[in-house]
């Protein structure tokens, strides 16, 4: 039975890629030294999975930044902007499109967007009318070309051309980017063409197969794949499906091409559909390995599945592969020399996942293997494990009353409560938490992680930055300060770090974009707070003014969202315990004194599922592990929350439901585009729409900054607005910091005078 896998993590074991383009960069190694780094990583990951035993190996999955744009190279669909002679692209034009330059001659990057439901993000093809494409850049097959020289039997990976357009934008609202079908296929012709000759299989990845989509859009797919698959002349057309249930099996069904790829963990029911309406020339990849999480598999399920396949349509006819791409689990166990020998053994990353696949191909063609055994024990060994179950945690759940996510009053009342606590001017002025990340700051944290420097030490560092930022911020003259968060790396990891039922890899990064990779936490037990967390230096930085101090915390959403979760709970249940941590840490913050508490859940719209179908399900639990963390709060204390990173106009409602008393939200960069929800939709409580870019150095004047406010005006009461930036301040520099915060603060004062000037 052959097996294969979709795509490999890019990035090296010790982020190799990520340093070397970061020094290409900075002009510190030449272009040959950058492509020899690369060409490195891909023989590396060639040969592991080789040696892991998979048949097909994939070849052009591989990236310089991101698929999707080696696929707008490719296509030769380079923006304008970027004055592009219209002959080859080459690496300059290739980074300045995922990364715009500054200077004179200076072009805005190209957007950038989540891929689907994970934390990757692609860069967004751009389409216009009258547009042209030409086959314009070589990385594909370079690629399978390179795989073949080293004695590879490759398998060319590339993006589908309904899923490039499907992504993509037009750049003007009245154009139809689906005009451009025909000629894009066509450049897709030749790009098969070509590879056709190098390999036997060519994967083309189409994940809107699981998205709602128009008729008419899988209505061209059939004609168009007819034309590729001839295009390919003898190479044979993969169409690879992931991250949910093929919509319409029997459409993809009737596809004229060799295979297709579906994703069997995240939607195993389909798998009876598909072999209903498989016709009989068609081979079936079975995604029986979970791509999207770090866990041992059951490999039982997994071959019960392949088995159940093999049956209906006879061995010759099934392969086996992970769910989807590994590019989105880190690379190797290997690295991890720390973690608990018994949680690491739960583990599975990348290269171990390969092992998985061919593990299930043997045994489901009647092979004995030792995996199975080993897998078998220590797979008892999680689900009986005492680390895991926490009866406390248990028990608090299930007495969980409907009052607990109530606050105790409706808003009017608390606001009430709160502005006779509080006492705030008009227009009040804060910032979302986060000061810059110093180069002091950071190497301290490091060096006490490390054990080189004492806690007392440590303490007194972090103590006198939250001075130095409550010093500046009182001369800016903001009303509600924060501490700044100089003791969090990583919003997430923070928290993580203190809660039991988590723990920390070394070495566990995945690539977010480009290259920036994040390493998330691991959610392996029940969830509890051992001791708080942040009343330290909450109450700390509350001692050194009078103004009020907002507690700073990240809510139940956002952590599970950023974590790789356990998968032998639904996550809503897992949701709701981080949520009871969360909770415990507000009420002591408040036991402590603290009047005003922020609980950030900037990952909430990206949890969101893929088809709308699913949305309410997941909104009322994530709105409810939310009112679960906050609910325990007297009326007089503020509870404020912040969201940026997405489109939010469509959640509206659920985020009104989530009855934070105040909410800052990013939406300078679209000129408070977000307003327009809030005219159609009366949000009952306070808002901050942030009205400064913290993404640019650029350091808004006082008259912009005005000008934003008044248009904010015209859809919220002013008793209702905040003024604050778009997120928090971490990227930016002090100089910055102060000069972006002075001006902001002046525009709230001209704004008050205004007011009281047409009271009079
Ligand atoms: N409080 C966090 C900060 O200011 C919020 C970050 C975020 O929204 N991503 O850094
Ligand atoms: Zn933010």
């Amino acid at each position: 039975m052959q097996t294969h896998s979709l795509g490999f993590p890019r990035i090296g074991l010790n982020r190799e890629l990520k340093w070397a383009t970061e020094r290409f960069w900075q002009g510190g190694i030449s272009e040959d030294l950058l492509l020899n780094t690369a060409k490195g990583l891909m023989t590396g990951n060639w040969r592991l999975q080789k040696e892991a035993g998979l048949d097909l190996v994939p070849a052009g999955d591989f990236s310089l930044y991101d698929h999707m744009l080696d696929m707008t190279a490719t296509l030769g669909a380079i923006p304008n902007r970027f004055g592009f002679s219209g002959d080859k692209v080459d690496l300059d034009i290739y980074f300045r499109m995922a990364r715009g330059s500054e200077g004179a001659k200076g072009t805005p990057a190209m957007e950038m967007t989540k891929w689907f439901d994970t934390n990757y993000h692609y860069i967004v093809p751009e389409f216009w009318p009258g547009q042209s494409f030409r086959l314009s850049y070589t990385w594909f097959f370079d690629q399978v070309r390179e795989a073949r020289r080293s004695g590879i039997n490759a398998k060319a990976v590339i993006p589908g051309p309904f899923t490039y357009i499907h992504l993509g934008k037009s750049v003007d609202n009245d154009f139809d980017r689906w005009e451009h079908l025909d000629k894009i296929i066509s450049v897709y012709a030749e790009l098969l063409e070509l590879l056709g000759k190098d390999c036997q299989w060519i994967q083309m990845d189409e994940p809107i197969l699981v998205l709602d989509l128009d008729r008419h859009i899988l209505d061209r797919m059939i004609p168009a794949y007819g034309r590729l698959a001839k295009a390919a002349g003898d190479a044979r057309i993969m169409i690879a499906t992931y991250f949910g249930e093929i919509v319409d099996p029997e459409t993809v069904c009737m596809l004229p091409v060799s295979a297709i790829h579906a994703d069997m963990v995240r939607a195993p029911a389909q798998l009876e559909t598909i072999l209903e309406h498989i016709p009989d020339h068609m081979i079936l990849s079975l995604g029986t390995i979970d791509g999207r999480n770090i866990w041992r598999a059951d490999l039982d399920r997994a071959v019960a599945q392949v088995d159940r396949a093999r049956r209906a349509i006879g061995e010759e006819r099934v392969m086996v592969a992970p769910s989807c791409s590994l590019l989105h689990v880190p690379i190797d166990l290997s690295g991890e020399k720390m973690l608990d020998p018994e949680i690491r053994a739960w583990m599975a990353f990348a290269g171990e996942k390969c092992l998985e696949v061919r593990a299930v191909a043997d045994m489901a063609s009647g092979k004995s293997c030792d995996l199975l055994v080993e897998s078998r024990k220590i797979l008892e060994g999680r689900r009986t494990c005492k680390h895991i179950i926490n009866s406390e945690v248990g028990n608090r759940l299930a007495s969980l009353t409907g009052d607990m996510l109530r606050r105790n009053s409706p808003f009017p009342e608390r606001k009430k409560c709160q502005n006779r606590q509080l006492n705030l001017p008009l227009f009040p002025t804060t910032t979302i938490g986060s000061f810059p990340q110093t180069r002091e700051i950071r190497s301290v944290r490091k060096r006490y992680v490390r054990g080189e420097v004492d806690h007392a030490i440590y303490t007194r560092n972090i103590k006198e930055y939250i001075e130095f930022a409550v010093e500046m911020q009182e001369k800016a003259g903001l009303d509600v300060l924060v501490h700044g968060e100089p003791e969090r790396n990583d919003m997430v990891e923070y928290f993580a770090g203190h809660l039991d039922g988590f723990c920390l890899t070394e070495n566990g990064w995945v690539q977010s974009y480009g290259t920036r990779c994040v390493k998330p936490p691991v959610i392996y037990g029940d969830v509890s707070r051992p001791a708080p967390i942040t009343v330290e230096w909450s109450i700390y930085a509350q001692s050194l003014t009078r103004k009020p101090m907002k507690g700073m915390l990240t809510g139940p959403v956002t952590i599970l969202r950023w974590s790789f979760v356990r998968d032998d709970q639904p996550e809503r249940d897992t949701c709701r315990q981080i949520a009871l941590a969360i909770r415990d840490e507000v009420c002591d913050l408040e036991k402590a004194g603290m009047k005003i508490i922020q609980i950030d859940e900037p990952a909430l719209r990206e949890g969101l599922p893929l088809r709308q179908k699913d949305w309410a399900g997941y909104l009322n639990w994530a709105v409810d592990a939310f009112k679960l963390a906050t609910g325990g709060v007297r009326d007089h204390t503020q509870i404020h929350t912040h969201m940026c990173y997405s489109e939010f106009n469509e959640i509206i409602g659920a985020i009104a439901e989530m009855d934070a008393d105040v909410i800052s939200m990013e939406a300078s960069r679209s000129r408070m585009a977000l307003l327009e929800a809030f005219g159609d939709y009366q949000y009952p409580n306070d808002i901050g729409p942030g009205i400064i870019d913290i993404h640019s150095p650029r350091v808004p004047s006082v008259a912009e900054l005005t000008e934003l406010l008044r248009l904010a005006l015209e859809v919220i009461p002013p008793e209702r607005l905040w003024v604050n930036p778009d997120c928090g301040l971490k990227t930016r520099s002090w100089p910055e910091v102060e000069a972006m915060l002075q001006n902001m603060t002046a525009a709230a004062m001209r704004m008050r005078k205004r007011m009281e000037k047409q009271i009079k």
